[in-house]
């Protein structure tokens, strides 16, 4: 397995060179300001007593509190968790948004737990690291297996430890009235990466040729993937794949989104999902599309695929998806990828507006909500793009020169 913390560094080298960025921007973003690992106790169901490994890596506070979400899997470490890190610390900074980056974890496969003990383990998560979060300090929100309850009940350990009731430590909380308005979750929260996602394809598609009604195929269907399938078919794209962690169907005449996730809902798989071709996840990235979209985890265009791959662009909306060797391969192929840091900041931006939204105790519209959203992607998206033709570089290294350079002007201030 390739290590993605290796991998951000070899993206961030490549950046500096690319942007003529000091050595001292590269020393201060190689290493994280803080890497906390806690010992989660639990007692489980049957009477034990389990331990699980928690993390928060607190990269950069130089443009703000630190701000990452938490990941629940049974892969996640203390490498993977640095290198989300240092990518939310240039994804604040695309962004524009007054935060920095941090991410955590704790190595667990949720699916395994009973709704106690994933209660328990998330309110273990905050006892063990509540001195090192509030709104000023460092501000999580959900990643991978982490839903708004699991932050509703993270920000309740968070008040019940601390006093805070502002709630704008956690985001990503929920917005049906379990909590009171103005200290609830943001409109918009739950579908902000995907069409954040849309809106940055939006702002680049006329420069990268795509035409619309053009196909896409979508790797993995949680918060992002899920919403991505239903945003870009309503907006006249064609979804032709989709996945989940056990495989994905395909239909060359489109799928509809909300039957695949009925099916998923009702049968726990695609497995004879009926009127599409079943495939697995290796082929669903070599499909012959107009968009790839992985949304799913790290390391799936590789060395290995990225020859092989068909797709017109790629559209990086989970984390990490692309290794930097897969990236000189499509570069040399002419086959354009939009970086995590740009395609799904979506999610950390209306993050950023919850926070905001909780300390000012205000609650704004879904509409104002992605108003503001659209307003900054789509500025940000045209910057990245502009950067890209004047260094004659890849939309990476673009998005990572900007990021890194709005990071060292906040260093001098
Ligand atoms: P999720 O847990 O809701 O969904 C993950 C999806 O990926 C599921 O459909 C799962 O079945 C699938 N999956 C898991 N392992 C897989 C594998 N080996 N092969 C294929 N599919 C697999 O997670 P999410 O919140 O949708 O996050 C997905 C990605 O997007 C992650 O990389 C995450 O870091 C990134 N991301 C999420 C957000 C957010 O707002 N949730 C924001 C920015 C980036």
């Amino acid at each position: 397995m390739v290590n993605p913390f290796q991998n951000a560094l070899t993206q961030l080298k490549r950046a500096c060179l690319a942007g003529s960025l000091s050595g001292d921007i590269l020393a201060r973003m190689e290493t994280p300001e803080r890497e906390i690992r806690v010992a989660i106790p639990v007692k489980m169901d049957d009477g034990s007593l389990k331990i699980f490994e928690g993390y928060r890596v607190q990269h950069s506070g130089v443009r703000g509190p630190y701000k990452g979400g938490i990941r629940f899997h049974p892969q996640t470490d203390i490498d993977e968790v640095k290198a989300l890190a240092l990518w939310m610390t240039l994804k604040t900074a695309v962004a524009g948004i007054p935060m920095g980056g941090g991410k955590g974890g704790v190595t667990v496969d949720p699916k395994k737990l009973s709704k106690g003990e994933l209660e328990k383990l998330s309110r273990g998560w905050v006892r063990a690291l509540w001195r090192d979060l509030g709104p000023k300090i460092d501000v999580p929100a959900p990643d991978m297996n982490t839903t708004p309850e699991i932050m509703t009940w993270m920000s309740d350990e968070f008040e019940k430890i601390t006093g805070d009731k502002t709630k704008a430590t956690f985001t990503g909380k929920p917005v049906d009235g379990r909590l009171p308005a103005g200290r609830q979750g943001s409109e918009g929260r739950d579908k902000a990466t995907g069409l954040g996602g849309f809106m940055v394809f939006n702002a680049l598609c006329g420069k990268l040729g795509i035409p619309d009604g053009a196909s896409v195929a979508i790797q993995g269907m949680g918060n992002v993937g899920g919403h991505a399938a239903e945003i870009f078919t309503e907006h006249g794209y064609k979804v032709v794949a989709m996945s989940d962690s056990k495989g994905a169907v395909f239909n060359n005449e489109g799928l509809d989104p909300g039957k695949v996730e009925e099916y998923k809902n009702a049968h726990g798989s695609l497995a004879g999902f009926p009127g599409a071709k079943k495939i697995n996840n290796a082929e669903l990235l070599l499909l012959d599309v107009d968009v790839l979209i992985p949304a799913a985890i790290e390391n799936q265009i590789t060395e290995e695929n990225a020859g092989n791959i068909r797709a017109k662009i790629i559209l990086e909306l989970a984390n990490g998806p692309t290794t930097p060797e897969a990236d000189d391969i499509l570069f040399a192929k002419k086959i354009p990828v939009v970086p995590d840091i740009l395609a799904n900041a979506g999610g950390v931006i209306v993050s950023s507006f919850e926070w905001e939204q909780n300390l000012k105790g205000e609650h704004w519209t879904e509409k104002e909500v992605n108003e503001k959203l659209k307003k900054i992607l789509e500025r940000e998206s045209l910057v990245i793009w502009a950067r890209s033709q004047s260094l004659k570089t890849d939309l990476r290294r673009a998005a990572f020169v900007t990021a890194l350079e709005r990071i060292e002007s906040a260093i001098k201030k």
